[in-house]
Parts: structure tokens; C-alpha cells; sequence
């Protein structure tokens, strides 16, 4: 006998969990599936000084995992730039771990009321009526669960849209490669640092370390040595975040895909993409957590109104994703143009060639 549920979310991250928790409030039978990703490396975090609100997160529940960020320091398109968020209205920024961060919201999603099953993966779906779907739990055994609606928010892998063969749309093929090293300094600010063959970040996350990622291509991944000249790269191709990188400094480096995408098809009979799995723009923008909390309530919501007089609250949802990814996109090329008149060099020049599909993009 399948479980049944009124709506499956597929994936336990910041967009899953705010449509757990919005449905769930609002009395809908909600059962949330997690693969358990984010027991793999996960880059560090920058949070806004607004967004741990937005995750109804306080300052004490946020001290606890994450490290508070005084400002940022960037040099993209000239020399380097401090902003200051002492006088942000909102208080400082925070750079936090994921793992953390996420065992955190799941909490809260499980508070509301949720059916929380963690280490289950969603690996089909067929339309009969409802879904029928197949979940495999982490001994490797298959069950099958009912739904009426489901949220795929599964991330960059869009576990469900995948099953029912949606294509998606990637004007670059960026990857991050990233890794956390104890830090040189007590410099707890936020770097970002555009170099000739990508851009670098750097957060000082809790424990004294340092979180770093270089975003760049395949090729030019490669061509720098591969993931083990990380560090080595970052001391010979950068100024601020080198200096934050002790001398001698290891550490185990990963590589994740990290380019933007948007996925062809937001919504279909019964179904929705939230967060990532809908729409997501390279780390640059800076917004991803923000952004995929606030689809996860927009579609949950967007389940709450819907009814037989009501069909097209989908398509409106799916149309207000694509809007906003192209907006995104257009400030990213933008940006991504001033680094290329600055810089000069073919990775910047193949970058903003490349998305010039994202400018000319329309409804
Ligand atoms: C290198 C890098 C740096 C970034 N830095 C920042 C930053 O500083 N600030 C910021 O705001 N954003 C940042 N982002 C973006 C941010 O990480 C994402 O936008 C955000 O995590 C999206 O949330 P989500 O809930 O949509 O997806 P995710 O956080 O990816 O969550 C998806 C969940 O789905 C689960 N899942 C996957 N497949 C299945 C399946 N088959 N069945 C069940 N569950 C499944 C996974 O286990 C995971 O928990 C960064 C991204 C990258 C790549």
C-alpha cells in the first residue's frame, strides 16, 4: 500500500523548506524528502544582512552556526572597494556553512508539522491521476508514495523535472571549485575578487577558517592543474584572497557545477520547480538563498489558491520565475561585461560572448 500525501516536496533545502513550512501552517498534509546532500562538502555561505530574516532565523540561532561579517571588500572591474554594514539597517552580514544552516531549517520545517524523511530520494514519477511516485530510502530500498502535487526543489539537479524529460536552458558551463583552510588573519570580511581567469570569493566562516571558491571553466580548471593547485592558483593569480591564505595552508578541494540555468518548463499538471530546480543564477548575484525562499512560499502558495476555477495560478507562478531569472541574468552580463573591459583576457571575453543569450532573452 503506497503513502499517501497531499503534496510531496522533493528536497530539504532553504526553497523545499519554506514551502514545507507555508503548507504545512496552512494545514496541508506535507511530507518532505531529502537525499541528504548536503552531507557532501558544501561551499560557504555569504548571507546578507536581510536574508537571515527572510529565514526566520534570529541573531542567537544564527551566532550559534555562523560567523557574523562586519563588510566586504571587492575588486571587480578596479581597485578594491570596503563597504561597511555598520550602519545597515538590518545589522551585519553572516557567512555561515551550509550543513549547519540547513539541519536548522529542516527543524523548523518538521516544528510546522512536515513528515520529514531524510536520506530518501526521489528516483520516478508517473502521472495516474495524481502522482505515483518511487522513493529510495539510504539501505538502497524502493517504496512508493502518492501525491496530489509535487514541488520539485531539489536543487541544481531537479530530481523531478528530470523524470518527466524537462530540458534546461545554461548560457555557461561555470564550475566552482572550493575549499575551507584555516584563515591567515582574523579579517572576518567578505572578499570578492575578479581575476583573469574567473572570479574568487573568500568567507571567514566559524572555527577560525576560511571558505574559498574560485569560479572559472572546465578547461581553465584544468589547465591551472586541476582541483589540487587550488590554493597554489589562488597565491599566484589574486591579491586579497591570497593574503588570506596562510602559507603552506592544504585542504581537500571540490568541484560543483555553478552556472546559471533556467529550467524549460516550470509547471506542469500537478507539479511546480522551486529555488534551484527552477531557475538559478551563478553565485555572483549573490541572492540564491533569498531567492529560493521566496519561491518556496510563492508556490506554495500558489498550491493553497489554486482550484478548478482558478487553472492558471501555475503558469502566472512559472511566468514570474522566468521574469526574474532574466532580470538577474541581464545584471549579471552586465557585470560580468565591466570584469571583461577591465580585465582584457579570453576568459572574460568568452564569458560575456557567451551570455549574450541571457540580454537578448524575452518572455
Ligand atoms: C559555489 C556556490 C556558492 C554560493 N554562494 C551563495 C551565497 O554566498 N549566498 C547565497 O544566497 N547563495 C549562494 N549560492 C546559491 C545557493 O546555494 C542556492 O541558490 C540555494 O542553495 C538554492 O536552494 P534550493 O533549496 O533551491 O536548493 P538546494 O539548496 O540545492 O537544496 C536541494 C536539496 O534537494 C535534495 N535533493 C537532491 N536530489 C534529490 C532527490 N532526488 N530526492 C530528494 N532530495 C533531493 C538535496 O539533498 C538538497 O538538500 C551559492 C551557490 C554555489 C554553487
Amino acid at each position: 500500500m503506497p503513502v499517501r500525501t497531499e503534496v510531496c516536496v522533493v528536497g530539504a533545502g532553504p526553497a523545499g523548506v519554506a514551502a514545507a513550512i507555508t503548507l504545512s501552517r496552512a494545514g496541508r498534509a506535507v511530507t518532505l524528502l531529502d537525499a541528504g546532500q548536503a552531507a557532501s562538502p558544501q561551499p560557504g555561505h555569504h548571507l546578507p544582512p536581510d536574508v537571515p530574516a527572510a529565514l526566520g532565523v534570529d541573531r542567537d540561532e544564527l551566532a550559534a552556526i555562523a560567523q557574523p561579517c562586519p563588510g566586504r571588500v571587492v575588486a571587480w572591474a578596479g581597485p578594491a572597494a570596503d563597504h561597511s554594514y555598520l550602519f545597515d539597517p538590518a545589522g551585519c552580514a553572516w557567512n555561515v556553512e551550509r550543513t549547519a544552516l540547513d539541519a536548522l531549517l529542516v527543524g523548523r520545517a518538521a516544528a510546522a508539522g512536515a513528515r520529514v524523511c531524510p536520506g530518501t530520494s526521489l528516483v520516478g514519477a508517473r502521472r495516474d491521476g495524481g502522482w505515483e511516485l518511487t522513493v529510495r530510502g539510504a539501505d538502497g530500498a524502493e517504496a512508493a508514495m502518492r501525491a496530489e502535487t509535487v514541488l520539485d526543489a531539489s536543487g541544481r539537479r531537479a530530481a523531478f523535472a528530470r523524470t518527466q524529460g524537462v530540458g534546461v536552458l545554461r548560457p555557461d558551463r561555470l564550475v566552482a571549485a572550493f575549499a575551507v583552510v584555516p584563515a591567515a588573519d582574523a579579517d572576518r570580511r567578505f572578499v570578492l575578487e575578479a581575476a583573469a581567469d574567473g572570479w574568487w570569493y573568500a568567507v571567514p566562516v566559524p572555527g577560525a577558517r576560511l571558505a574559498l571558491a574560485w569560479i572559472t571553466d572546465p578547461q581553465r580548471l584544468r589547465a591551472a592543474g586541476g582541483r589540487r593547485a587550488l590554493l597554489a592558483h589562488a597565491r599566484a593569480t589574486t591579491e586579497l584572497v591570497a593574503a588570506r591564505v596562510p602559507g603552506g595552508a592544504d585542504a581537500p578541494v571540490s568541484v560543483v557545477a555553478c552556472g546559471s540555468a533556467l529550467r524549460e518548463t516550470i509547471t506542469g499538471p500537478g507539479w511546480l520547480a522551486v529555488g534551484d530546480a527552477a531557475a538559478h543564477v551563478d553565485p555572483l548575484w549573490g541572492q540564491g538563498l533569498r531567492h529560493a525562499l521566496e519561491l518556496g512560499v510563492r508556490a506554495a502558495e500558489a498550491v493553497l489558491v489554486r482550484a478548478p476555477d482558478r487553472p492558471g495560478v501555475f503558469t502566472v507562478y512559472a511566468a514570474a520565475v522566468r521574469r526574474q531569472w532574466l532580470e538577474a541574468e541581464r545584471t549579471r552580463v552586465a557585470l560580468y561585461r565591466e570584469a571583461a573591459s577591465a580585465h582584457a583576457s579570453p576568459f572574460w571575453e568568452e564569458s560575456a560572448r557567451a551570455l549574450a543569450i541571457a540580454s537578448t532573452g524575452s518572455e
